[in-house]
């Protein structure tokens, strides 16, 4: 089917294809020189100590498990309304999700009151998820976390560059993970990032990312170094040069991209106060946020449920999307389940609409008036 206004759209040009074509022509298309420039430029970019290329971001939250020391019959507690990579994670080391709550319909982040509930003598961390960029409760959740020796994960998907009283997301907990899966705010097609501010944390993930060696090919090809050990089991979540490249050219666009997805975000925001029965999660919020989807909730008033809206949006034109299905209602989670009932209540009334830097005060003008006709109409 054919949208007028997508869900997503990439913000690739000229540039991308240089840099490509660039890295192709050097003829050093795996791990090597410009994976480092992008560390290096992610790191300065977050102010953070230490950036590690990958893979994807499920690798990145797999390392942040495994190099916190998280292992089996450990329990880690989680949000539910978040991609599944998020608590697959959690059972790549063998440990127990505990799935907590989010606080409202006004704010879709984890509930610190939910999380404290939840700890247990076997609980060894938390994983919290920035929804749409917008930060969790932060300061609370570092004090629960310290008071009770935990660690704290946090999976920064959604939140490049988003601020929590002045700090970056992903670089307040133990470790950060990131994405730049082709429809995140940094596209690389396939790619992500592990950060930290601990430098024996890095070197650990540094290690498993490429098999456990103690040297890269790259290094050994500049003759640094001729042999290598292994020394532990590690992997192959490394990020090549070609996407590190695109990642590089990403980088110097992200802060426009993201003034001008917060321009987007307050059209919603006015557009939408003309329209009753909607509520817009995080409205008035004010800090940098990155704003990666733009998601709304039809109150449980609303006499359209929401399928039938999303069906009457998509005939209008306009491609929405759900984030997410609650992961404690899959079936591979079902023996970690419990009820969650303000997370079950508003990811059955959501629906994420299109978000993306180069739309127009018109469209979102539209998709407002449209949803007000659905569902008063
Ligand atoms: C996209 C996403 C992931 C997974 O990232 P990949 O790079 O596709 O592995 C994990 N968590 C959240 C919240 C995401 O949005």
């Amino acid at each position: 089917m054919m949208y007028n206004i997508p869900l997503f759209d990439l913000n690739f040009g000229i540039e991308e294809e240089t840099a490509v074509l660039e890295t192709l022509r050097s003829k050093w298309i795996s791990t090597g020189p410009k994976t480092a420039a992008f560390e290096t430029d992610f790191s300065g970019l977050l102010g953070v100590g230490y950036s590690l290329a990958l893979a994807n971001c499920t690798v990145s939250l797999h390392l942040a498990m495994k190099i916190l020391g998280i292992g089996p019959g450990d329990e880690v507690i989680c949000p539910s309304l978040t991609f599944v990579a998020t608590v697959n994670a959690v059972r790549y080391v063998d440990a127990i999700p505990v799935f907590a709550d989010i606080r409202g319909d006004a704010d879709l982040t984890m509930d610190p009151l939910d999380i404290e509930r939840k700890i247990t003598s076997r609980t060894k961390a938390i994983v919290v998820m920035h929804y749409a960029g917008f930060p969790c409760a932060m300061d609370e959740i570092m004090r629960i976390a310290k008071a009770h020796d935990l660690k704290v994960i946090e999976d920064a998907c959604h939140g490049p560059l988003s601020e929590y009283r002045g700090q970056k997301l992903g670089t307040i907990g133990d470790a950060g993970c990131f994405s730049f899966f082709s429809n995140k705010n940094i596209s690389t097609g396939e790619g992500g990032m592990l950060v930290t501010n601990n430098e024996a944390l890095y070197d650990h993930a540094k290690l498993l990312r490429s098999h456990g060696m103690t040297t890269l090919s790259y290094e050994r090809s500049k003759g640094h170094s001729t042999g290598y050990d292994v020394v532990e089991s590690g992997y192959n979540y490394r990020m090549d040069d070609i996407r590190a490249s695109i990642g590089i050219v990403q980088l110097k666009k992200l802060k426009n991209d993201l003034l001008k997805r917060a321009e987007v975000r307050q059209w919603y925001e006015d557009a939408f106060a003309e329209v009753s029965r909607v509520v817009v999660p995080f409205k008035g919020h004010n800090g940098f946020v990155s704003n990666y989807i733009f998601a709304v909730l039809l109150e449980s008033s609303c006499r359209r449920s929401r399928d039938e809206v999303r069906d009457a949006l998509h005939k209008a034109g306009i491609q929405t999307s759900m984030h997410y299905p609650p992961v404690h209602l899959f079936s591979i989670f079902r023996e970690f389940s419990v009820s969650l009932p303000v997370t079950e209540s508003a990811a059955s009334r959501l629906i994420t609409l299109p978000m993306y830097s180069r739309m127009t005060k018109p469209e979102v003008e539209y998709i407002a008036q449209t949803l007000q006709d659905i569902i008063h109409g």
